[in-house]
C-alpha cells in the first residue's frame, strides 16, 4: 500500500514514511492511494479473535511495509490487559435492545485517545528505522485536552523521541491539565498555549510547513513529526473498533453477520469518524454514520448544507474535547469522495484558511450526506441526558458521550430508523467528573468542590472505582508550568531543542 497527499504534492510513499512525516509537505494529508477490501469470509473470521488478532488482521492491509513481527510487536506494546485493565480492550456494553456502547476509555488516560496513541509510538520508532532516518524524532501535538496527555504517556521514554504538546490554557478541565503538567519522562514537555485549540492546531501545522526551520532542525540532526490525527498513524488503529465492535455483536448473536448497523461518534477533528467511514469502505456492513456535535457545530452545518463555515464563535462547551472549529480529517473525506481529486480539495482549504468558509459542490455534498448524518446537543441537553441514561439503565457517561446518545435520540425521532446502533464512548466519566456530578446529583453537590473530591464522590455514589490514572494525581509534582502566545510557540520549541 503506497499512500499520497491530499493535496497533490506527494505520492507513492511507504506507510513508514507517511507516518514519520505525519503531514504533507503541500500542507495535504496522507492517504491511502488504493482501497483495502475485505469479503464477509475475513469479516466473520474477525469474531473469534482477541482484539490484538484483530488489530493484526486490519493493520497489515494498510502498512504492509512493516514485517508481520513488527506489527505484531506494536500490538502486543500497546493493547496489554495490564494497560487497559481489561482483556477486550474495547468493549462492547449493551445498553438495551437496540444500543450498544463502545467503550474507549479503558486505556492509561482514560480517553479514546489512547486506543491510537498507545500504538503511534512503536509505529513510528520501527518507521525511522526502516527508513533509514537517523535524526532524532521531534514529535508535536496541538490537544484540546485528551490527545496531550495520551501522547506525553505514549512517547515517555521512548528513544529517538521528543515530545511537546500545546494545550489551550484555559480551555482543558482541571483533570486534563493535570494530567499534562505533571507528566513524569525524559523527552517531554508541555505547554500552555494564550488561546483556544485551534490557535494551538493552526500553530502546529504553521511550525510543521515551515521551510527554513525544518532545514534548521534538519541540520541540528531533528525531524518533525505529528501525534495528532492528520498522523495517518493515528488513524489506521482506529479502524480496527470498528470492526472489533461489530464482530463482538455478531459473536453474541445480536446481529447477523452482513446486518448493517449504526455508529453514533462525538465528533471533533473528524478523525475518529473518519476511521468508521474507512472501516465501512472496507465492506464492514454500515447503515449509518451519525455526527455528534456540541455547539460548535460546524460539522452539523457542512454536512446538512455543504458549506463548511469557520467563521462563527467558538464557544467553550461542556465537551471540551471536541471544542472545535476547523476539523481537520474532512480533508480526507472530501478527497475520498471526490474519487482522490486533489485539485479540488486544495482549491477548498486554500480558500478556507483565505476566507474561512468553502462549499462544496452538489454531487459531494449528495455523497456525504447518504453516508453522514449530523446535529448537536447544547450543553443542558448533554447534562440531561446523563442523568436519562443512568435513571434509566444505572450506567455512568461522560459528556462527550452523551453529546452522542442526545444527537443519536434526534436521528430516531427525524429518520424513525431503529437499526441496530453502536454509541462509540470517547472517555471515561471521571475525567470529566464536574458535568457528570452536577448533571447526577445536581449543582449543590459540585459548589465549591475541586475535580478530586469529585472523583470520590462521583466512585462512591455511582459504585464503581476510580481509574487507575486519575488516581493521585493532585499530589504529583507539577514538571511544566511554561505558558507563552500563539506567535512565540516556534520559539519554544527552539529553545527546547537548543537551535
Ligand atoms: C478527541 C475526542 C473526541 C473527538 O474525536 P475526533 O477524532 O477529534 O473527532 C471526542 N471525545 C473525546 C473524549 C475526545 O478526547
Amino acid at each position: 500500500m503506497f499512500y499520497e497527499s491530499t493535496r497533490g504534492g506527494l505520492g507513492s510513499i511507504t506507510s513508514a514514511e507517511a507516518i514519520m512525516r505525519g503531514i504533507a509537505p503541500d500542507g495535504g494529508l496522507f492517504v491511502p492511494e488504493t482501497r483495502v477490501r475485505l469479503t464477509p469470509a475475513q469479516i466473520e473470521q474477525l469474531v473469534n479473535m482477541s482484539y490484538q488478532e484483530r488489530a493484526e488482521a486490519i493493520l497489515k492491509h494498510y502498512i504492509d511495509d512493516y514485517t508481520e513481527e513488527e506489527i505484531k510487536e506494536s500490538i502486543n506494546s500497546a493493547y496489554s490487559e495490564k494497560k487497559f485493565g481489561c482483556r477486550e480492550i474495547a468493549p462492547v456494553y449493551r445498553l438495551n435492545d437496540n444500543i450498544s456502547i463502545l467503550e474507549l476509555w479503558h486505556g492509561p488516560t482514560c480517553a479514546f485517545k489512547d486506543m491510537a496513541l498507545q500504538i503511534l509510538p512503536h509505529l513510528l520508532v520501527k518507521a525511522v528505522k526502516k527508513t533509514g532516518e537517523t535524526g532524532e524524532m521531534v514529535i508535536l501535538a496541538a490537544t484540546s485536552g485528551d490527545t496531550g496527555k495520551a501522547a506525553l504517556e505514549g512517547f515517555r521514554d521512548v528513544d529517538g523521541t521528543r515530545i511537546i504538546v500545546f494545550f489551550p490554557q484555559d480551555g482543558v478541565s482541571e483533570v486534563q491539565k493535570l494530567q499534562m503538567i505533571t507528566q513524569e519522562g525524559r523527552n517531554v514537555n508541555s505547554i500552555a498555549v494564550e488561546g483556544n485549540f485551534d490557535d494551538a492546531q493552526t500553530g502546529v501545522k504553521e511550525i510543521f510547513t515551515d521551510r527554513e526551520l525544518s532545514e534548521e532542525m534538519e541540520k541540528n540532526g531533528f525531524k518533525f513529526s505529528s501525534a495528532n490525527s492528520i498522523n495517518w498513524g493515528r488513524l489506521v488503529p482506529q479502524i480496527v473498533y470498528y470492526f472489533s465492535a461489530y464482530a463482538d455483536l455478531v459473536g453474541r448473536g445480536e446481529i447477523k453477520l452482513g446486518d448493517k448497523v449504526n455508529f453514533v461518534v462525538p465528533t471533533g477533528n473528524f478523525g475518529n469518524i473518519l476511521a468508521a467511514y474507512y472501516a465501512m469502505e472496507m465492506g464492514l456492513p454500515v447503515n449509518r454514520l451519525i455526527c455528534a456535535s456540541n455547539e460548535n457545530n460546524v460539522l452539523t452545518d457542512f454536512i446538512n448544507t455543504g458549506t463548511y463555515n469557520r467563521k462563527r464563535d467558538f464557544k467553550k462547551t461542556l465537551s471540551p474535547s471536541m471544542d472545535i472549529l476547523i476539523s481537520s480529517n474532512l480533508e480526507r473525506l472530501l478527497y475520498e469522495v471526490t474519487g482522490h481529486n486533489s485539485k479540488m480539495v486544495a482549491g477548498w482549504m486554500e480558500k478556507l484558511s483565505r476566507t474561512g468558509e468553502y462549499t462544496v459542490d452538489e454531487d459531494t455534498k449528495k455523497k456525504i450526506s447518504k453516508i453522514f448524518w449530523a446535529d448537536y446537543s447544547n450543553d443542558s441537553e448533554t447534562l440531561k441526558t446523563i442523568e436519562c441514561i443512568y435513571n434509566e439503565n444505572n450506567y455512568v457517561i461522560d459528556t462527550h458521550t452523551a453529546v452522542g446518545i442526545d444527537v443519536y435520540d434526534k436521528y430516531v425521532i427525524s429518520t424513525g430508523d431503529f437499526t441496530k446502533t453502536v454509541i462509540v464512548s470517547t472517555a471515561s466519566p471521571f475525567k470529566f467528573n464536574h458535568s457528570v456530578v452536577r448533571a447526577l446529583f445536581g449543582e449543590e453537590e459540585v459548589k465549591g468542590k475541586s475535580e478530586f473530591e469529585l472523583l470520590d464522590i462521583l466512585s462512591q455514589k455511582c459504585g464503581i472505582p476510580i481509574p487507575n490514572g486519575l488516581q493521585g494525581l493532585d499530589r504529583k509534582e507539577i514538571r511544566h508550568n511554561k505558558v507563552c502566545r500563539k506567535s512565540e510557540m516556534k520559539d519554544q520549541v527552539k529553545s527546547i531543542l537548543s537551535i
